[in-house]
C-alpha cells in the first residue's frame, strides 16, 4: 500500500467531493458557486475548487448561527464540552489525513503539520472542551457573546481554526468563520467533522472567500464579535470597519520578534533555537524570531556557525518526512520576500544564502541571511513573513532591550543566557506579548498568545482567551438586583 504520508488518502478524500467546494452552512454543503483553485505551492497543481463567498452566503450563515444560537447557548456546558471533546477525538482519529491536506495545500513540512499542527489542533479542542464544563463554575455571572465572525490567515490554517473555534464553542457562541484563500481545504474537512459527530447544525458554518468575503463578515449586522488574525493592514482597515457599531473585536497581526543571545549563552543550543525561530513553517509565523540580536563579543563566531547550520538544512518537497524547510504558500510571497531583500539589498544590507540544491519549480526559498543592516534598513523594521532572518549585534543589556524594543510591533521576544538573573531582569523590559528564555515557539492551550502595539489585542488561549467570547451578563444581573 501507499506509504503512510503518501498523498493518495487526501487526494482521494478531494475526489469524493468531485474536488469542487461549496460552503458549509446551516449543517448542508452549497452548491459550487463562483469558484477560484487552491493550489499546491511545491508542484503548481490545482488541488481543488473553492466558492468565494458572496454576500448571499454570509447573510444565510448568520441566519444558520443566528439560529442555532438559543439552542447552543442554553446548553449547559458540560454538554458543550463532549461535543468538543468528540471534535478532538475526531481530529486525532483522522489526523494523518489532515496533515497530509494541510501540507499538501499550505507547502508545509510534513513532520511540523504531522508533529506540531495538528496535535496542537487536538489539545486546543481538548482544552476548551475542560473549560465548557468548567464554565457555570468559573464565570458564573457571564454569558456568551452571541455570533462570532472570524477570519483566519493561511500560516496555521486547521490551528488558527481551532484557536478561534474552540474558545468560542465552550463559551456558547455560534460561528461563521471564513479560511484564507490560498489555504481553505482543512477547514472544509473540519466540517464534515463537525457534521460526522453530530454537532447540532447551524453552530460551524465555514464560509470560502477572498477579502470581499471577509468584508462582507465584517460589515455584516448580524455579527456579535469579530475576530481576525491577519495582516496589519487588514487588521487596520476591520478596525476601522467595526468602530461605532458595537461589535466585539480582537486582532492577532503581524511581527517583527527580537531574538537576543547574549556571550555567555550555550551557543549551540542558540543556535538550534533560532532555527526553530526563523525557519519554522517557512519564516510564516507571526511570532517568527526574524531580528538576531548577538552580543558583539561573540558576533563573529556565532554567525560562522549560524551559516554552517543553515548549510545543512533541507529545502524540498514538504511531504518528504526529512525535510526541514518546504513551499512557500503561494509564488505571491515568493515574489514579496524576493522584492524586500532587493530593496534592503539596496540600502546597504548583505544577503547570504548556503549553497545548497532545492527544487526548480515551486514556491521554494533558501534559508537566508541579512547582515549589515542598520536599524533604519527595511528588512530591519518591515515583517517579511518569510525564510529571512536579519542579524544585528549590541554591547550592553540596555542597547539590547533598546534594539529589541525598537518596532512597531510586540508580539513576541527570546531571550538566551546561561545567566538566570539577567535573563529575568531583561524580560520584563521587553514590550511583547510573550518572552520565551532559552527557548522559543513555546504554545499551549492554557497559557493566552497575543501582542502589544501594532502586533494587536487581546489574548488566545487561557482564561483570557476564553474571557474574550463571554460578556457579563448584565440583564440577569438587573433582575437580581434588589430595587428597593
Ligand atoms: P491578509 O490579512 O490579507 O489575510 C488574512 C485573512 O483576511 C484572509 O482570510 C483574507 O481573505 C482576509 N481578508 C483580506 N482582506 C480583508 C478585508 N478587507 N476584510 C476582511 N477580511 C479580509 O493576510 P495575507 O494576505 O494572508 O498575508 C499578508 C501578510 O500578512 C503576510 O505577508 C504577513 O506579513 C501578514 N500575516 C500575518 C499573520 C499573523 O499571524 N500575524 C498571518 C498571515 C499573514
Amino acid at each position: 500500500g501507499p506509504a503512510p504520508e503518501g498523498p493518495q488518502p487526501a487526494l482521494d478524500w478531494l475526489e469524493s467531493h468531485g474536488q469542487a467546494f461549496g460552503h458549509y452552512i446551516d449543517g448542508k454543503w452549497t452548491k459550487p458557486g463562483d469558484t477560484f483553485a487552491s493550489e499546491n505551492p511545491a508542484s503548481g497543481k490545482i488541488l481543488a475548487q473553492v466558492s468565494k463567498g458572496t454576500q448571499a452566503d454570509v447573510d444565510a450563515a448568520v441566519k444558520a448561527a443566528r439560529g442555532a444560537f438559543k439552542g447552543w447557548s442554553g446548553l449547559s456546558g458540560y454538554e458543550r464540552g463532549r461535543y468538543l471533546y468528540a471534535i478532538a477525538r475526531a481530529v486525532q482519529k483522522h489526523s494523518r489525513l489532515f496533515a497530509v491536506l494541510e501540507s499538501l495545500d499550505n507547502g508545509k513540512p510534513i513532520r511540523e503539520s504531522r508533529d506540531i499542527d495538528i496535535p496542537l489542533v487536538a489539545r486546543h479542542f481538548y482544552h476548551h472542551a475542560g473549560w465548557a464544563q468548567h464554565l457555570n463554575r468559573t464565570f458564573p455571572d457571564h454569558v456568551p457573546y452571541g455570533v462570532c465572525g472570524q477570519i483566519i490567515p493561511w500560516n496555521f490554517p486547521l490551528l488558527m481554526l481551532s484557536w478561534k473555534i474552540a474558545p468560542a464553542l465552550a463559551a456558547g457562541n455560534t460561528i461563521i468563520l471564513k479560511p484564507a484563500e490560498f489555504t481553505s481545504l482543512t477547514a472544509l474537512l473540519f466540517a464534515e467533522i463537525c457534521d460526522r459527530i453530530g454537532l447540532p447544525k447551524g453552530v460551524v458554518n465555514i464560509v470560502t472567500g477572498e477579502g470581499e468575503t471577509g468584508q462582507a463578515i465584517v460589515e455584516h449586522d448580524g455579527i456579535d464579535k469579530i475576530a481576525f488574525t491577519g495582516s496589519t493592514e487588514v487588521g487596520k482597515a476591520i478596525r476601522a470597519a467595526t468602530a461605532g457599531t458595537g461589535k466585539g473585536l480582537s486582532l492577532e497581526l503581524g511581527g517583527k520578534s527580537p531574538y537576543l543571545v547574549f556571550e555567555d549563552a550555550d551557543i549551540d543550543s542558540a543556535i538550534e533555537g533560532l532555527v526553530d525561530a526563523i525557519w519554522f513553517n517557512q519564516g510564516q509565523v507571526c511570532c517568527a524570531g526574524s531580528r538576531l540580536l548577538v552580543q558583539e563579543s561573540i558576533e563573529e563566531r556565532f554567525i560562522a556557525k549560524l551559516k554552517k547550520r543553515m548549510a545543512t538544512l533541507r529545502v524540498g518537497d514538504p511531504l518528504d518526512k526529512s525535510v526541514d524547510i518546504g513551499a512557500l504558500v503561494a509564488q505571491i510571497q515568493v515574489t514579496r520576500v524576493k522584492d524586500l531583500l532587493k530593496a534592503g539589498a539596496s540600502e546597504g544590507a548583505v544577503i547570504y544564502e548556503p549553497d545548497m540544491d532545492v527544487p526548480g519549480q515551486g514556491c521554494f526559498l533558501k534559508p537566508t541571511l541579512v547582515t549589515n543592516v542598520s536599524p533604519a534598513n527595511s528588512l530591519v523594521s518591515e515583517e517579511i513573513f518569510g525564510p529571512v532572518l536579519v542579524a544585528m549585534s549590541f554591547r550592553t543589556p540596555e542597547e539590547a532591550v533598546a534594539l529589541a524594543n525598537n518596532t512597531k510591533y510586540g508580539l513576541a521576544a527570546t531571550i538566551w543566557s546561561e545567566n538566570i538573573n539577567l535573563a529575568l531582569d531583561i524580560a520584563p523590559k521587553i514590550k511583547a506579548g510573550v518572552v520565551w528564555i532559552n527557548g522559543t515557539n513555546n504554545f499551549d492551550a492554557a497559557v493566552g498568545f497575543g501582542g502589544y502595539k501594532e502586533s494587536g489585542f487581546g489574548r488566545e488561549g487561557g482564561r483570557e482567551g476564553l474571557a474574550a467570547y463571554l460578556k457579563p451578563a448584565w440583564e440577569k444581573a438587573l433582575k437580581a438586583a434588589p430595587t428597593t
